[in-house]
């Protein structure tokens, strides 16, 4: 079996061609071509569907048996409907996304969210494939966590948790949700950015105190959360994945010795890298997750 997986975020649109062998085993899962291109976001919703066409052009599509897109915002797990975008993907709110694509290539296209595809991707591909259940924590502008609670793969067993709004401080900083103390402001890219370097391979590498102490903070604020989540929902697995992970060689050991310290569970990095989301929403489609779209 042939598929072409998308992968749509707001700088830009991943799309690559796998090779489907047999589609329960994570093995049998081979990317053939992988291709990038930037999602022109500002340019409006038009745009933004005009390069996620173009991203599926550059293969050989009609030999394909399936595309399955992942995508940045809300989308309905049933319809493949963008219920609910950010200003990331302008206009995108009401898009009819998985059939807007069946249209334009006359065979069936399915859509997921883009957290939900990198937590199916890394959950059954990638580093989750022998946990019975994983939580991901996405380390990037602001902190995703979503749960695989087990791998039954429908609806019910993927669950936004929303923790990267946990309250981590009472009375902390100022959180675009409209509280304050949220987890995302202190366990983010965008806030080791904000607070300590805006060069994040230099903070990991500073030798002065306060940046030092930035780090020592991340490390325990992250922690906290981990365990928040460990009470919450007992997940198997903890993967964390997103931008800083790339940079994992010069952090994760040194986090590693405080979460050690306090927490049991299992954890890894995330092993996909970008290709998480693309594998995740192929693997879902190949899966017959989807029969509704
Ligand atoms: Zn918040």
């Amino acid at each position: 079996m042939l598929a072409i997986g998308v992968d749509v975020g707001g700088t830009s649109i991943k799309s690559a061609l796998i090779e489907i062998g047999d589609a329960k085993v994570a093995e049998s899962y081979k990317i053939i071509k992988f291709h990038s291109l930037p999602t022109q976001a500002r340019d409006g919703r038009d745009s933004i569907v005009s390069n996620i066409i173009k991203a599926i052009e550059v293969f050989d599509w009609e030999a394909c048996d399936m595309i399955a897109v992942a995508s940045a915002g809300t989308i309905e797990w049933n319809s493949g409907d963008v219920i609910y975008a950010t200003d990331s993907l302008p206009g995108f709110t009401g898009l009819k996304l998985s059939k807007t694509l069946s249209e334009r290539f006359g065979k069936r296209v399915v859509a997921i969210n883009d957290a939900v595809g990198a937590l199916v991707g890394e959950g059954f591909l990638g580093v989750g494939k022998n946990a019975e259940s994983a939580m991901m924590f996405t380390l990037g502008t602001g902190l995703g966590a979503s749960f695989l609670k087990s791998k039954n793969l429908d609806a019910a067993s993927i669950i936004d948790t929303k923790l990267g709004h946990y309250k981590l401080y009472e009375g902390g900083r100022e959180c675009a949700c409209g509280d304050k103390g949220c987890a995302e402001r202190y366990v983010s890219a965008t806030a080791l950015k904000k607070y300590g370097n805006d060069n994040l391979y230099q903070l990991f590498n500073a030798n002065d105190v306060t940046q030092k102490n930035v780090l020592n903070n991340f490390y325990k604020d992250f922690t906290r959360v981990i365990l928040r989540a460990v009470e919450l929902y007992s997940p198997g697995l903890i993967i964390v994945g997103g931008g800083v992970i790339e940079m994992s060689k010069y952090w994760w050991q040194s986090f590693l010795k405080e979460y050690k310290s306090k927490c049991t569970t299992p954890i890894s990095c995330a092993s996909l890298g970008n290709k998480a989301g693309v594998l995740g929403a192929v693997y879902a489609m190949a899966n017959g997750v989807f029969e509704n779209q």
